[in-house]
């Protein structure tokens, strides 16, 4: 069975063609500036890489552009349409609506679209994504992979914030999370490959990139995470604020005159490590700066891991421990020091890393656990697209 994968956003569509029986994408690649002037496709297949430079007024233009790059003869993977035996769709909100993938009909649809106030920009462009596909595939079933849908198992009084009850019940402001699929995938291979039965095992995912959210996951559901109503909340991102006194905005408001609008734009794309550090939202960049004297950059660098180490000491406590603490995404995966700050000092909990692995660790998933370490400690690298195209094949295969 082949699945295609489509995560699509207001602008731009990402796409792998995944193979179920090796689990591998036999293509990969992405149409950027979707509606806008200088629209193109990066393709890659068969060893080939190409870009194509095409206007691409609307997602099913993109779509249509992708499925030719994939039967393309040089460049392509599949000789005709029809090896496409499913379409798993990224969809970013379930709204507490679905706490698993589900098969797209008229009704999910209509439920998404419903839920799409609390993630405007995502949930509208995912739908898009969705209908040009139906255009393009009228027969080809699709599912949708909630990125919050993870996170639907976690008790009311992890989820309930401290504000009137009737805004929940009214307005469905609660804790919702995000990555779900990345925390998923990870806590279950963690347990797999420590050998031990998921349904009897703490984890605390830290799912450290662009944007970082850290999970606690008990007996296989998520018990908490960081992140909130939106995935501003949780610990200083990129460029996001992370969890903020609110009373700060209006505060800000008086003394700037920015609006409302404007301050949340500030939080969304100025803020995190790149508005403390005035020196970028990539970790590289910080530690290149750090390591010349910047004190911005190093005080950065820092915030986030003592963010990030109290998320893992409070997650600990909430569930009575842990067995394992998990590192991924491109921080997570590739920032050595960033996994030695976050455990460091946490002997006293039975945390300990062995440095020299952490320090040079092996591809794929790396056991960097310390001599005497009571709590695994591993890195996993994430496969997102590799949960939707499974989640797909599973429903569809019960059709
Ligand atoms: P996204 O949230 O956009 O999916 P990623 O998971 O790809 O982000 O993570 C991107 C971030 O990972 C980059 O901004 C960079 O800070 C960090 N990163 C990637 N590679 C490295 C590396 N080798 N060392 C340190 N940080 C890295």
């Amino acid at each position: 069975m082949k699945v295609l994968v489509i995560n699509a956003g207001s602008s731009s569509l990402k796409y792998q063609l995944i193979d179920m029986q090796t689990e591998k994408a036999i293509a990969k690649g992405g149409c950027e500036r979707i509606g806008i002037e200088g629209s193109f496709l990066k393709h890659k297949a068969n060893g080939k890489e190409v870009t194509i430079t095409r206007p691409m007024p609307d997602h099913k233009t993109a779509i249509e552009l992708m499925l030719e790059a994939l039967v393309n003869k040089e460049y392509g993977a599949i000789s005709d349409m029809s090896e496409i035996d499913a379409v798993g769709h990224r969809v970013l909100h379930s709204g507490g609506d679905y706490d698993c993938s589900v098969l797209i009909d008229e009704e999910v649809k209509k439920v998404c679209l419903g839920n799409a106030d609390l993630a405007p920009l995502h949930q509208r462009a995912n739908i898009m994504g969705v209908d040009a596909c139906k255009a393009v595939m009228p027969n080809v079933p699709m599912v949708a992979t909630f990125d919050t849908a993870f996170h639907a198992t976690m008790p009311e009084k992890a989820y309930i914030y401290g504000l009137p009850y009737e805004y929940y019940e009214k307005y469905k402001v609660r804790r919702y999370g995000a990555h779900g699929t990345s925390h998923r995938f990870v806590s279950q291979e963690a347990a797999k490959y420590l050998g031990v039965d998921p349904a009897s095992f703490k984890v605390i995912t830290c799912h450290l990139g662009n944007g970082s959210s850290i999970s606690a996951v008990k007996n296989g559901k998520c018990y908490d995470t960081s992140m909130s109503f939106t995935p501003l909340g949780g610990v200083p991102m990129g460029t996001r604020t992370g969890d903020l006194d609110p009373a700060i905005l209006e505060y800000l408001s008086d003394k700037t005159g920015m609006d409302i609008h404007e301050l949340l734009f500030m939080c969304n794309k100025k803020a995190g490590v790149m508005g403390v550090s005035g020196v970028s939202s990539d970790f590289r960049d910080l530690r290149d700066a750090a390591a010349s004297g910047n004190h911005r950059a190093q005080l950065a660098l820092d915030i986030f891991t003592y963010a990030c180490k109290k998320y893992v000491g409070a997650y600990a406590a909430a569930m009575g421990g842990t067995d394992c603490i998990v590192f991924t995404a491109g921080i997570g995966e590739h920032d050595h020091e960033v996994r030695a700050s976050i455990v460091e000092d946490m002997e006293y909990m039975g945390v300990c890393i062995d440095q020299e692995k952490n320090a040079h660790p092996t591809d794929g998933i790396c056991d960097i656990t310390g001599k005497g370490s009571k709590v695994k400690v591993l890195i996993i690298p994430t496969n997102e697209e590799l949960v939707i195209a499974r989640d797909t094949a599973e429903i569809v295969s019960n059709l």
